[in-house]
């Protein structure tokens, strides 16, 4: 479905700054990163925390897209830079963008599915869609596509070929929802139900429930759980307010009372659940794979909207027998050949396929980009429209080789003719056969099937087999916390992301890959080596190098990494070294000691510095900068501000004797916020970027990074008084459980946390250590708590926080995180 720019103008009520003809528009884009197809595409600048949309026109106008809409912080002067282009004014881009899409939600007239609730809404949409994509052609939000943006994008997807809207909606705060309802318009309604999640945007869970029953203004059907008394008395109340405009029909379920579907009965035995119910008086029972609560719970819902859409119970109850996992996240996983594998089993359409080629295209460590490829199941287009337009984006993605199976896109062969390497496969088992005349090398390979084409099986022959310890770092959370320190930055002020030792232990390029993504403005290691590992990845951002040596220099310029010059005697060296190189203006960063005592130039040093910078062109100084020593703590507040003064007292001096301007910047992740006046021209974001904070107002705000997983190997009982370990220093206080898992000393787990001073998450509970840590062992007495070999153990992660590991160490976060040692492997995923 495409709309003329005129008809749109009209429709978000534009002003016509500048027209061309007039175009038609399919596409809208929010992102500019992630455009696809510039000539039918619209951009819409929205604006950020910390810039305007405006920022990214010339780059999108260089690249060949011709229509955009702004607001009115973008200066009638500039036009003149884009004379083809039509530029439609409105007073917010964001308001516009959603009246567009609320108004192409109105063309349609199919049912939409509409979902809210703190947690389970992304599960009960693709539920949905697994349980009802045989009776109807279904749009959907691509994974958790919930937001202020993410609703429009999803939204816009609607064409006349589907029969079905599924849409999730998520909000944070008050006064959202109403803006995602007119986009949502949903015929029937979904409400999951009430948790504490998110909660800090809200007064109350009341104020809470409130919002969001405001998808439901206009929905006449409601499907909602009354075993939570908030939740039963708000939609209580929600109905009678809205009966006059809006008599809904109320849909409840209850494990306890009477309700619409009423449970009487839930069984489950080792992997599945009987659910039995009464329903119009019938007893109805569905079996789900299943056993957790949250399941059963997700499960009821949809059973719930499956009733209400007037679907036969015999089939539910045999479609609810197939329900699958919905794997939400796209993880990067080291395999064979030197390869990295990207395995998104999600679903295999367009959107998501999209997302999975941007986190592609995000990993620059190998030469070359590879997408596995199934058959596109029930994408509503034919054949000979859907694969050309799929090609067209991976050339867009630049994809250097290409494998499709199946017979639809075998067929297609001749669509993917414009990439240099493609090859296929009528089936996966075919595939299979060939695949040791593949030769994967060096490549990271997007792995995307429908589940009929079981591309685990090829997952398994790519993946490199690992020691079942893993350190799993979440990407997604480290783009928040990335965003929640650039919101707090005054305007202007650049960020440098510290990604020494090995990003705090959590990586190095994949992590590198995401902040260039994101556009920070620099990168700061440790030692030349490191730098040189992510120019080998491909990062063309600037690097500091905060330890430079005499030994490095060669390094750091064919690597074009910048030193940090702390001292005369580095200075002089490297000044005889660029000199004898015949090299001017090279890129330095200048340390002053302004207190922490540990590297830099002191004050008294500093007219000498100067004048040796004035005299000499071999350097170009880009920044100058120190080093707080306790921004995190209120008590040394007084000797922050003075080494404060001091900092700001040198880089006067030497700005003055510069003929050009250089980047200043002393604070670190705490600095940020507790000291805004310090973030200067740029700050330095370490700690805070991983998950962890000192501030707990600030902490709040963060999402968990990395979790240290490992596994369960052999479960013993022990007598009373008996002793387990090396030394019999862990004794049986009582007859009890021991589980043996696998991690140790060797892995970077404290010996100091031996005998019941640390403890590990295990199904749900603190489970002590008992005796010793080994190198490669732990004993944890998990007496009482129903856990078998195999199972999972969390070392910490999001439910046990890796500060209170290290505060049980006695030591602090930053050495748990950078000791974790290289034997264990880094599994990397988006949300
Ligand atoms: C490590 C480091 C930082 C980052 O500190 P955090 O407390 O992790 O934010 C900043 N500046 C310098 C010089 C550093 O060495």
């Amino acid at each position: 479905m495409s709309y003329s720019i005129s008809q749109i103008a009209t429709i978000i009520k534009a002003k016509q700054l500048q027209q061309q003809q007039d175009a038609t528009v399919e596409h809208i884009l929010l992102d500019s990163r992630k455009l696809l197809f510039p000539s039918g595409t619209l951009f819409f600048a929205l604006a950020g925390p910390r810039r305007t949309g405006n920022t990214f026109i010339t780059e999108l106008y260089g690249k060949g897209v011709r229509n955009f809409v702004v607001d009115e912080s973008f200066s009638i002067e500039a036009i003149a830079q884009y004379p083809e282009a039509t530029i439609l004014q409105v007073v917010n881009t964001l308001t516009a963008l959603q009246s567009l899409v609320a108004y192409h939600r109105h063309q349609f007239k199919y049912p939409v599915i509409g979902i809210t609730g703190s947690n389970g809404k992304t599960i009960v949409k693709d539920w949905l869609y697994q349980l009802l994509q045989d009776d109807y052609n279904v749009v959907r939000n691509p994974k958790s596509y919930n937001s202020q943006i993410g609703v429009p994008l999803s939204v816009w997807q609607m064409n006349e070929q589907h029969t079905l809207g599924i849409f999730e909606a998520g909000i944070s705060q008050p006064d959202e929802m109403q803006r995602l309802e007119k986009m949502i318009q949903p015929t029937i309604g979904a409400f999951t139900n009430i948790g504490e999640a998110h909660s800090e945007g809200f007064l109350n869970i009341r104020q809470k429930i409130n919002e969001k029953l405001k998808l439901f203004v206009h929905c006449p059907q409601l499907v909602y759980n009354v075993d939570d008394a908030d939740m039963n008395e708000a939609v209580a109340a929600f109905a009678s307010t809205v009966k006059q405009n809006n008599p809904i029909q109320l849909f409840s379920w209850s494990k306890r009372v009477v309700a619409t579907l009423q449970i009487i009965n839930i069984e489950s035995n080792a992997n599945a659940t009987i659910i039995i119910a009464l329903y119009k008086e019938d007893k109805i029972k569905i079996t789900i794979p299943f056993t957790d609560a949250a399941s059963i719970d997700n499960a009821t819902t949809c059973w719930c909207v499956l009733l209400q859409l007037g679907i036969k119970q015999e089939l539910i109850a045999e479609k609810m027998l197939r329900l699958r996992a919905v794997e939400m996240r796209l993880e990067l996983k080291e395999g064979i050949n030197n390869c990295s594998i990207i395995n998104d089993s999600y679903s295999a359409d367009i959107n998501s396929l999209t997302i999975a080629l941007d986190f592609l295209q995000q990993q620059q460590q190998h030469p070359k980009r590879t997408l596995i490829l199934s058959d596109i199941l029930q994408s509503g287009k034919s054949s000979a429209e859907l694969y050309p337009a799929i090609a067209a984006i991976l050339q867009q993605k630049k994809i250097n080789r290409f494998i499709g199976i199946g017979l639809d896109i075998s067929k297609q062969k001749e669509a993917f003719s414009n990439i240099p390497e493609t090859n296929f496969f009528t089936s996966t088992e075919a595939f299979r056969q060939q695949f040791h005349s593949l030769h994967f090398y060096n490549e990271t390979i997007l792995l995307k099937g429908a589940r009929a084409f079981e591309f685990e099986q090829i997952s398994h022959l790519l993946e490199q087999q690992i020691h079942q310890t893993v350190l799993e770092i979440d990407l997604s959370a480290i783009t928040h916390n990335l965003k929640q320190y650039q919101q707090l930055l005054n305007p202007g002020v650049k960020l440098m992301a510290m990604v020494k030792a090995f990003s705090y232990g959590s990586g190095s390029f994949e992590i590198a890959n995401l902040l260039q993504f994101h556009k920070v403005d620099y990168l700061a290691v440790a030692y030349a080596d490191e730098g040189v590992e992510l120019r080998k990845s491909g990062i063309t951002l600037p690097i500091m190098v905060m330890n430079a040596e005499e030994t490095t220099f060669d390094v750091l310029l064919q690597y074009n990494l910048e030193p940090e010059l702390y001292s005369f005697n580095i200075l002089y060296a490297f000044q005889n070294y660029l000199q004898q190189s015949g090299i001017n203006s090279y890129p330095v960063h200048l340390k002053l000691d302004t207190g922490m005592h540990r590297l830099g130039f002191e004050p008294q040093d500093i007219d000498t510095l100067a004048e040796v910078l004035q005299s000499s062109t071999v350097f170009k100084v880009q920044s100058v900068f120190s080093h707080l020593a306790a921004s995190d703590a209120a008590e040394h507040d007084g000797f922050t501000e003075a080494q404060s003064i001091s900092f700001l007292k040198s880089s006067k001096i030497l700005q003055d004797k510069l003929s050009y301007t250089f980047i200043r910047h002393i604070g670190n992740t705490s600095a940020i916020h507790r000291h805004k006046n310090l973030q200067l021209d740029m700050v330095r974001l370490g700690i805070g970027l991983y998950g962890v904070d000192s501030t707990p107002s600030m902490q709040q705000h963060l999402k968990n990074v990395t979790t240290l997983k490992t596994t369960i190997s052999q479960i013993k009982k022990v007598k009373k008084g008996e002793s387990v370990g090396y030394s019999r220093k862990g004794i049986a206080t009582k007859d009890s459980v021991i589980a043996t898992v696998r991690i140790g000393y060797a892995d970077g787990y404290p010996r100091i946390l031996s005998n019941g001073t640390g403890k590990m998450w295990v199904k749900g509970k603190l489970a002590p250590i008992i005796g010793n840590v080994c190198m490669d062992m732990i004993m944890l007495d998990i007496t009482g708590i129903d856990a078998n070999e195999g199972d999972e153990v969390i070392v910490f992660g999001k439910e046990l926080p890796v500060s209170d590991v290290a505060a049980w160490a006695q030591t602090i976060a930053y050495e748990i995180l950078t000791g974790i040692s290289q034997r264990v492997k880094r599994i990397y995923y988006e949300e």
